[in-house]
């Protein structure tokens, strides 16, 4: 099933979509994503979709999750192809990390499908984009084996993790460079893993302005899921609604020889295959 937050007059709202996608079917009495992830064990899922339908041209998607609770947990340098291509920019020769490498990236608010990506250009002169997987846990995890970790995914979605690469350059550390307020495009919605099965080689692309930049697949990943949230939960708990975000392959504006840096007016489009499309337009 694929889930959606979306606002309709005037009230935000929490549904599933019509197996055609041209429509949303509100679960009743619950408005945010996070009460619908926790309540969604005992829902009658089915009910809801014999129940009324909202036509999507008459909402407007929000991101499925527009406040995390905490920090999105991020993957740096987690596709073969993106370690190649980052060691070049930086010099180092073997660039694929022996253990995985985890930030965070502050979400005060995510951007809807269709919002904008603020270019802080008083700033930012640097802007890139990334293209990812992200996963949505939903039971939570404590010290979760590899062979039970999927058990504890909600579902999947896409993630832009856009960061400014002078930022996060200067602070050797990525999290201030990805953490601007408008850096984090969310969406369009939730997937369950009934509809996703994240063992499969997905496709993971992005286009500015219609142009292929990143191509790649998930099977691509130096560390895949069952390892990230067996790995992360040792010792750490996992509370429904976290996020990870699972690193971005080759093919980011930082790549190019010279860089392609994102503008204003600049439309960029993430997209992983059995997912959809996160489309965005930088302000
Ligand atoms: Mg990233």
């Amino acid at each position: 099933m694929k889930l959606v937050t979306y606002q309709f007059q005037g009230e935000t709202a929490v549904g599933i979509l019509t197996p055609a996608g041209d429509a949303v079917h509100p679960v009743p009495g619950v408005s945010d994503m996070t009460a619908l992830i926790a309540r969604w064990p005992e829902l009658d899922a089915a009910a809801v979709c014999r129940g009324d339908a909202v036509p999507l041209r008459e909402v407007r998607l929000l991101a499925p999750i527009p406040h995390p609770a905490q920090d999105v947990i991020c993957l740096g340098i987690n596709f073969y192809d993106h370690a190649a291509e980052s060691g070049s920019v930086t010099g180092k020769q073997d660039n694929v990390p022996k253990a995985a490498i985890y930030f965070s990236k502050r979400v005060d608010e995510a951007v809807a499908p269709g919002g904008a990506i603020d270019s802080h250009s008083d700033m930012v002169r640097d802007l890139d984009y990334e293209a990812e997987l992200a996963v949505v846990i939903g039971k939570p995890a404590y010290h979760v084996r590899e062979a039970d970790a999927l058990d504890h995914v909600f579902g999947y979605t896409v993630l832009n993790d856009v960061s400014a690469r002078t930022i996060q350059a200067a602070h050797q550390q990525w999290y201030r460079g990805k953490s601007l307020d408008g850096f984090t495009p969310i969406g369009p919605w939730i997937v369950t893993p009934d509809e996703f099965d994240v063992t499969r080689p997905a496709r993971i692309q992005s286009f500015v302005n219609g142009e292929p930049r990143q191509d790649s697949t998930i099977d691509l990943l130096i560390f895949d899921v069952p390892h990230v949230i067996a790995e992360l939960s040792r010792g750490m708990t996992l509370r429904p609604g976290t996020i990870i975000s699972m690193g971005t392959p080759a093919g980011v504006g930082m790549g190019f020889d010279p860089p392609r840096w994102l503008r204003p007016g600049d439309t960029v489009t993430c997209r992983v295959e059995g997912i959809g499309d996160l489309t965005n337009t930088v302000r």
